[in-house]
């Protein structure tokens, strides 16, 4: 396994690939690899000849007020886990080869990226769609993999994928989650014990109006009642919010009818969490 730092010698050895006739499959994340970030991998790997896994932390989808400096990093274990995994490149660009002085063209949305995560990250999404649309066209890949636990982004990224007909298949895979429910994260690693013992709420609370939904509850103000109220009871916890959407339109729905989205983000002390489930 290769790891390459410029856009020059990703796109080579991608030419390389194309020559032999291989199938791609393109694995975007912001490093600090876990679990959750295998299932895609592994997922790219047994459906593409050869797999390029994204490494960058991305500053660009970073409030001014986020955790851009102190997210975690550590290339040789992520490096380790994708060899392992057999994945064929790390792409690990520095910001300054992904973003030259100048540079001052973005790739935006104006339906989907409002909403949920939109509200309280106002420029996230269009740092997420300009950076993807750039590692799209450096990769080339056939296939791109994102799991659900960043469902709004995975609605995002198809829609776009759609809209400016890039000649690829996205992917999404589901949550990968601890044995006691916690969904898997890089930011995790930012809870104390007790925190950790906190953020259990999530996956608690979403249980629960899983369990409503599936006894054909269908008012959405109910559900969403029982499952703040649980969240409350957690002094440690804060939402962000919770709420429910159609799925993939993320429209508002006050009666459950078709696919949704029961999606949240929660503060876990000064850490941002976010789960969701699809029903
Ligand atoms: P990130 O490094 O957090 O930007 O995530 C990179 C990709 O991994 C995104 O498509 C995420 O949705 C996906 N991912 C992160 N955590 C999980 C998880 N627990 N289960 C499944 N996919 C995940």
């Amino acid at each position: 396994m290769k790891i390459i730092e410029t856009i020059d010698e990703l796109r080579a050895q991608v030419k390389e690939w194309r020559k032999e006739g291989f199938r791609v499959g393109l694995v975007p994340t912001m490093g600090y690899l876990h679990e959750g970030h295998k299932s895609l991998i592994d997922r790219a790997v047994a459906e593409n000849d050869r797999v390029v896994v994204s490494d960058f932390v991305n500053p660009m989808q970073f409030g001014p007020s986020e955790d851009l400096a102190s997210y975690p990093r550590d290339l040789d274990k992520d490096a380790k886990l994708c060899e392992e995994a057999g994945a064929h490149v790390i792409f690990h660009p520095e910001a300054s080869e992904m973003y030259h002085e100048d540079f001052s063209s973005f790739v935006d949305m104006n339906t989907l990226t409002k909403g949920l995560c939109g509200k309280t990250r106002p420029i996230h999404f269009r740092g997420v769609c300009t950076v993807l649309t750039k590692l799209f066209h450096i990769v080339g890949a056939d296939r791109a993999y994102f799991g659900q636990k960043d469902a709004q982004q995975l609605a995002v990224v198809k829609h776009m994928v759609q809209d400016l007909n890039f000649d690829m298949e996205i992917i999404g895979c589901p949550i990968i989650r601890e044995e006691d429910g916690l969904a898997k994260s890089s930011r995790n690693t930012y809870l104390s014990s007790e925190e950790r013992q906190a953020a259990l709420v999530l996956s608690k609370s979403l249980k629960v109006g899983k369990q409503m939904l599936e006894a054909g509850e269908r008012n959405c103000k109910k559900i969403l009642r029982e499952v703040s109220a649980i969240i409350e009871k957690e002094p440690l916890a804060k939402i962000d919010y919770v709420e429910i959407v159609s799925w993939p339109n993320l429209l508002p729905v006050e009666e459950v009818e078709g696919q949704i989205l029961l999606a949240m983000a929660v503060y876990v002390g000064k850490t941002r969490l976010i789960d969701n489930i699809i029903f």
